[in-house]
């Protein structure tokens, strides 16, 4: 079983892997530990990671970035929409209200869904950590941003299953963070606890938490972000800048054309990461568009100037993180800064001030959400013993579930019919478990919703769950027990609803009648009393989950008093009459607001699997062509050198311009063919050249045997 922590970042990747020795960051086939998070589509195949970035700029429009930023959104979602203004590719509004991104692959226009994108990143870093570990991958924790939205985990998972992996949990980044920071702290307090605060500014979003740390466990205290505010928003303001600045110096207008936006882009992050060491940066680009060099320059300090609405923005999810956990900022004895854009020292300045103590970074900016994922899994997984480390995980919105009221108090006149109730308040642990209690005659429905409408826009609902049919044997309304969970992915569902019916039976009597009910009875509830008319008619209860969130510990209520034992006869006698609660599972039927139907899975599961393929063929084409420009290089030397003895002068001359012919013809009409010709053109030319190589080995063998004759005279 593989254990591996994926980190899929808006602008790079980093995959970490468990051996016996510890949590390894490794390489990609390019040798870089940071992996770009673009797919390319090409005429013949599909560029991904590093390969990706590298045919972005010739092949702009057909490069797909941002990837997270598009996974599991509405079209129509605002934060999108303002996203799309920037992107050199198109995209467009799909039949299910999600978007859909156009490419030209293998010759044709096509279109894709974020989440098929999403899985042939997921694809590349899979591949990079089987190549690694010399094993299939499938077991895996992939990090993500605390903010991500139910359908947004969904959709991750949706992808990793495209790529075939079976994620174990999908971990919030800065819990990972914070995992891979205590693990392997040794000096954690055994009852006073340790408060640190983690940033991280990565290169879309920010994000903090703030974890409680004891010996042995991490109690995430408090959370908040800001979805839209990283790195890149930091490019777009020098980007401005210098568009504007060219439109007036050059007479260019960059955001005409696709390349030249993608040149200035590119051009503007390094400035900005030149500026973090530097007081001052030059920019200068050759031939931006319609062929003018661009030259530019600027300081330090006008970069905060222009940077300044971004920058007041910094603050706002340090104080909220605060609140959240519900600490002064003095009870905060530590900061550990990551992500690429806290190197920026405008923005360093501003949160050592907040939290009034300079900022620490001692772990690896870059790695440490990866090295956390691989942790966590490795914590997971039964293939690694891991030392005992308790992660105590919070989850960041409150979760309602809506339902209509029953109808008999319809009829009884109840003027608002639709009621809700909190079951995941903000700051809930992750996994959990929670029992309603329903009173209905029929099938009903159940919406599962964020609380907070406003943060949502709109998109505040999850699912909604059909529940039944089932019958009542007995009076007008059943009891129908119903259970939603909050998943290690922290993922809400409705997961099982129950007919609880009474009966009562007959059983032999033995010396304590009220443990026979607690036996019997262990799922039932305080308080589950049907409803007298104008009551609500639900109930809830913690129910608690096993450590992997399982539902099988159930709560243990204590039975009411109408379920004690209805003793009919006296105590010396052996039999007894008692109520007995019947269950019958009732079925469930959920429909996800924008998830992927089974069948769809698979189709994406299958196109996957088409485009992996053409991927390798096309490679492995690459290869057979170098193989042949391989021969024809290797055997020319060779026959003017090693060989020379071995041949005729009219064999060489022959064999050299038959090489001649190969080599003219890899240019031109080879240039593009397929593998199987490739492999024959060798197999031609190997026809001519073997002989002499066979010539040639002889006499090497004979050499060495007369050789070790005179060796043993
Ligand atoms: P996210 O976490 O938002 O999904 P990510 O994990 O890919 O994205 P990081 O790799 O943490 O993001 O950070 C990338 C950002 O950090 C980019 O915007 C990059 O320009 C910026 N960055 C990297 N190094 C520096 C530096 N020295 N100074 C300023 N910014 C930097
Ligand atoms: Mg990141």
């Amino acid at each position: 079983m593989s254990v591996v922590g994926f980190d899929f970042g808006n602008e790079s990747c980093i995959v970490a892997v468990a051996r016996q020795r510890g949590i390894d960051v490794v390489l990609n086939d390019e040798s870089k530990r940071e992996t770009p998070a673009i797919v390319c589509f090409g005429e013949k195949q599909r560029f991904i990671g590093t390969a990706g970035a590298a045919s972005t700029m010739m092949n702009p429009k057909n490069a797909i970035s941002q990837i997270k930023r598009l996974i599991g959104r509405k079209f129509s979602d605002p934060e999108l929409q303002s996203d799309l203004k920037s992107l050199p590719f198109a995209v467009t509004e799909g039949p299910d209200g999600f978007p859909l991104i156009h490419a030209r692959y293998l010759g044709e226009l096509r279109t894709f869904t974020p989440i098929q994108v999403l899985g042939m990143l997921f694809s590349d870093l899979k591949g990079i950590a089987e190549k690694n570990l010399n094993a299939a991958v499938v077991d895996c924790c992939i990090g993500i941003p605390v903010y991500f939205t139910d359908i947004q985990r969904r959709a991750v998972l949706d992808a990793a299953m495209i790529a075939g992996l079976h994620p174990l949990r999908l971990l919030h980044e800065t819990t990972a963070t914070a995992l891979a920071y205590g693990i392997y702290k040794t000096d954690l307090p055994e009852n006073d606890q340790l408060n640190v605060a983690f940033v991280d500014l990565g290169h879309s979003s920010m994000q903090v938490c703030i974890a409680g740390f004891k010996k042995g466990q991490l109690k995430i205290l408090g959370h908040s972000y800001d979805r839209n505010l990283g790195g890149r928003d930091f490019d777009e303001v020098l980007f401005r800048h210098f568009a504007a600045k060219f439109k007036e110096e050059y007479k260019i207008d960059v955001y005409q054309n696709a390349r030249a936006c993608l040149r200035l882009r590119a051009a503007c992050e390094k400035l900005k990461k030149v500026l973090s060491a530097n007081p001052e940066a030059p920019l200068n680009i050759e031939c931006l568009m319609e062929e003018k060099d661009v030259r530019g320059f600027i300081k330090r300090e006008e970069f905060e100037q222009i940077s300044a609405p971004i920058l007041e923005r910094v603050k706002v999810p340090l104080a909220k993180a605060l609140a959240d956990a519900g600490l002064a900022v003095e009870n905060v004895h530590m900061v550990e800064v990551v992500g690429g854009a806290s190197r920026i020292p405008a923005v360093v300045k501003i949160m050592t001030e907040f939290f009034g103590k300079e900022l620490r970074r001692t772990m690896n900016a870059t790695e440490c959400v990866a090295k956390g994922c691989a942790l966590q899994c490795a914590i997971l997984s039964p293939t690694f013993k891991v030392r005992e480390f308790q992660v105590h995980e919070s989850f960041p919105f409150s979760i309602s579930l809506s339902w209509k009221g029953a109808s008999s108090e319809v009829q009884n006149g109840a003027a608002e019919n639709q009621q809700s109730t909190v079951v995941f308040p903000k700051g809930n642990s992750i996994p959990s478990v929670k029992a309603l209690t329903f009173f209905r005659s029929g099938t009903f429905t159940v919406d599962v919703q964020y609380t907070d409408d406003s943060e949502f826009q709109g998109a505040a609902k999850i699912s909604t769950a059909m529940i039944g049919p089932f019958q009542c044997t007995k009076g007008e309304r059943a009891k129908v027990k119903v259970k939603a969970r909050l998943n290690l992915h922290g993922i809400v569902s409705i997961e099982s609803a129950t007919l609880l019916e009474e009966e009562e039976v007959e059983v032999p009597v033995t010396s304590d009648p009220a443990k026979e009910v607690n036996k019997m009875d262990t799922d039932e509830q305080p308080g589950s009393v049907p409803p007298t008319s104008g009551e609500a008619d639900v109930n809830m209860q913690d129910a608690k989950g096993t450590a992997e969130g399982d539902a099988t510990g159930v709560e243990n209520g204590v039975p009411e008093s109408t379920d004690k034992p209805v003793q009919m006869e006296t105590d010396n006698k052996t039999e007894a009459l008692k109520k007995k609660v019947k269950k019958t599972n009732i079925p469930v039927v959920e429909t996800v607001n924008g998830g992927l139907s089974q069948a769809d899975l698979q189709k994406a599961v299958e196109k996957e699997f088409e485009m992996a393929l053409q991927d390798r063929i096309m490679e492995e084409t690459k290869d057979k062509k170098n193989a042949v420009e391989a021969y024809v290089y290797d055997m020319r030397n060779k026959l003017s050198d090693k060989y020379q003895e071995f041949v005729t002068e009219s064999e060489k001359d022959q064999f050299i311009s038959t090489l001649q012919e190969v080599e003219d013809w890899l240019y031109e009409d080879g240039e593009d063919e397929t593998k199987g010709v490739y492999i024959a053109k060798l197999e031609e030319l190997k026809k001519e050249g073997d002989p002499i190589e066979e010539r040639y080995k002889e006499h090497m063998e004979r050499g060495t045997v007369i050789s070790q004759l005179a060796y043993c005279i």
